[in-house]
């Protein structure tokens, strides 16, 4: 496993639509764990392939809720909403935009169909923080960004990773 360069908003692979993936192999399943490598390094709860430069219809979810999920990060191939309801109006962020948020509408509640990483099919609903994470995550496969959703100003995030640094020394 390796850690993978995150693409920063302004790269135009960012920007490109992704391809669906038809067979997994053993460069993909190597994307799939990088992916999930770099995600919890950045601190992040979803990491789509664009953004570490690969224009594959591949992300991954892990919200840190155990409850979720049996505890197991979400992987998403080819995936798509297949029922949305609600609505909720909160902060968004993104790895491809460090240290900014932006309030953002979305979906209270999605379900989406994926493939594993063994290209078995799956459902899987989320709601809250997941729906949104879900939400936001498929439209960096369609090469948009939160920031064309955002309701107002970006504002710095607070630096929480620096304190959680600063307690566990
Ligand atoms: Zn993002």
């Amino acid at each position: 496993m390796a850690l993978r360069e995150i693409r920063e908003l302004g790269d135009p692979i960012l920007e490109k639509p992704c391809r669906e993936v038809k067979e997994m192999t053993p460069r993909l399943r190597e994307l799939v764990e990088d992916m999930l490598e770099t995600m919890y390094e950045a601190n992040g709860v979803g990491l789509a392939a664009p953004q570490v430069g690969v224009l594959r219809r591949i992300c991954v979810v892990d919200i840190g809720d155990e409850t979720i999920h049996e505890g197991e990060p979400f992987v998403l191939i080819n995936p798509r909403i297949v029922e949305q309801r609600g609505s909720q109006t909160g902060d968004e962020g993104c790895l491809s935009l460090p240290g900014k948020a932006g309030k953002v509408t979305r979906p209270e509640y999605v379900k989406i169909h994926a493939f594993d990483e063994e290209m078995k099919e799956y459902e899987a609903e989320g709601e809250g923080l997941l729906a949104r994470a879900f939400c936001h995550e498929l439209d960096h496969l369609d090469g948009h960004m939160y920031t064309e959703l955002v309701e107002g100003p970006l504002h710095d995030m607070e630096d929480r990773k620096e304190e959680e640094e600063d307690t566990e020394e």
